[in-house]
């Protein structure tokens, strides 16, 4: 039985799993770096331990600092959250040699997972659909025309080990192509240790659609509906809902089912998202995250299942409590993602937050850190709080979304709060009409007007 769980990340997404813990009657470890003294999950947790100096490479990605924290307070599993070593296989592994349960897949899984190419390869071989490209890596120019002259331009090379929205370029024509291939390959083995790259056709209008999976060691498997998370800048999702208005529900049935089966022959365990592009009809998956995802809440809001829970349950070798047809989706649900940044020009905005005020009422969820008086350190990711809503239709859910955006109060910083505020009040977005460009193209107009 797991007791006590030491929590290897910061932020909201700390504060999210001490919560799960606390009501399974778990103890909770925080570590922290320096910077994260006075940080909300620290403040909770059952105890806490500083594993080194603010840069995170130091700290939260330093592996030996956190196992010797684990071994001290005698942690019996290591809930990873998301982003730092979430997606580590090796971090994964080195857990489990220390005779401490990682809260997620296997090694071999994240590994899978983690190079786009085989895990490309491995869900096609299980029956999801993908984008039309190179089979594996392209060696160079001359591979790569040729795969790009059979599928069309544009396309876009893709580093096979990238991530968080990097290592991707978009090509239109074979006069960019050579330059595009040896660019990606340099800047990938720069960024990633690996210059490996492959070729995507580039669609050009899609939704980003990606499904939440849950599958335990006994074989049980479950998809819990979708996410629509086509609202994004630089490829970073700004604001996500579920169910994806673009869908209709034997669509969200079929892949779903094709998803279930896929994680099943796979033989997964644990938490894990497809995501796909979806255009014209069709789902093409993009890869799989291995992890816990940041928009984890809007599932849990219209399934009510906590995700945290059934993924600590699962690492304990426990079956799920519930069969695909024991879940049904309920209402609807959006989750705001609020960053500590200019809400136009998107700079950073650290500093000491003075007045917070968070949102209530039926139907509102905060996932934040945040309170009076805290220091937002300027290290980390920006992303300071989730506004989560829920409501019956999306239409009410829409409503309670644009008066929880009114009451929430972060005074002392800029935040990306009077960007969501605009967004919400768009005619596309009421209508649940865009796709992935759209916000790009709305930003770009909105800096254009301001001039
Ligand atoms: P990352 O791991 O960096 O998040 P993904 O493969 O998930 O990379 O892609 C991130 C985003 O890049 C997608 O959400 C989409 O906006 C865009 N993208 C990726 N592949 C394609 C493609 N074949 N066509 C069009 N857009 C794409």
């Amino acid at each position: 039985m797991i007791e006590k769980v030491l929590i290897a990340n910061r932020g909201e997404i700390a504060l999210r799993i001490h919560r799960a813990c606390h009501e399974m009657g778990i103890k909770t470890v925080a570590v922290h770096s320096t910077a994260d003294e006075s940080a909300m999950h620290v403040r909770l947790a059952d105890e806490s331990v500083c594993i080194g100096p603010p840069a995170s490479t130091d700290s939260y990605l330093n592996i030996p600092a956190i196992i010797s924290a684990a071994e001290i307070t005698g942690a019996d599993a290591i809930h990873p959250g998301y982003g730092f070593l979430s997606e580590s296989a090796k971090f994964a592994e080195i857990i489990e040699k220390h005779g401490i349960i990682f809260i997620g897949p296997t090694a071999e899984h994240i590994n899978l997972m983690g190079d786009k190419i085989s895990a490309k390869e491995a869900v096609k071989k299980a029956g999801i659909p993908v984008v039309p490209g190179s089979d594996g890596a392209v060696n160079g120019f001359k591979d790569a025309a040729k795969v790009a002259a059979k599928i069309g331009y544009p396309v876009i090379v893709k580093a096979a080990s990238g991530g968080g929205g990097r290592g991707m370029k978009i090509v239109h024509s074979e006069t960019e192509l050579e330059m595009a291939v040896s660019s990606a390959q340099r800047e990938a083995a720069a960024s990633f240790g690996d210059g490996t790259v492959y070729l995507e056709k580039f669609l050009t209008t899609p939704r980003h659609i990606e499904i939440q999976v849950l599958a335990d060691t006994h074989g049980n498997v479950v998809h819990l509906g979708e996410r629509d998370c086509s609202l994004q800048r630089r490829h970073q999702k700004i604001l996500e809902e579920s169910p994806s208005p673009a869908l209709k529900p034997e669509e969200r049935e079929e892949i779903g089912e094709i998803c279930r089966k896929a994680i099943q022959a796979i033989g997964y365990r644990g938490a894990g998202t497809i995501e796909f592009l979806y255009e014209n009809g069709g789902f093409y998956f993009i890869e799989m995250n291995t992890r816990l995802q940041v928009e984890h809440p809007v599932t849990e809001m219209i399934t009510g299942i906590d995700l945290v829970r059934e993924q600590i349950r699962v690492a304990d070798g426990l079956p799920l409590q519930f069969s695909q047809k024991d879940i049904t989706f309920s209402g609807h649900a959006i989750e705001c993602r609020i960053n500590a940044e200019d809400p136009f020009t998107f700079a950073p905005s650290p500093g000491q937050v003075k007045d917070y005020h968070t949102p209530g009422g039926l139907g509102v969820r905060v996932d934040s850190g945040l309170y009076a008086r805290y220091r937002i350190p300027p290290y980390y990711d920006s992303m300071i709080a989730k506004l989560i809503v829920h409501g019956k239709t999306r239409n009410e859910c829409l409503m309670r979304l644009r008066r929880s955006l009114e009451e929430y109060v972060i005074d002392g910083i800029k935040t990306t709060i009077p960007l969501h505020q605009k967004l919400i009040h768009e005619e596309d977005f009421i209508n649940g009409n865009y796709n992935i460009h759209w916000l790009e193209h709305y930003l770009e107009r909105l800096a254009k007007d301001d001039k």
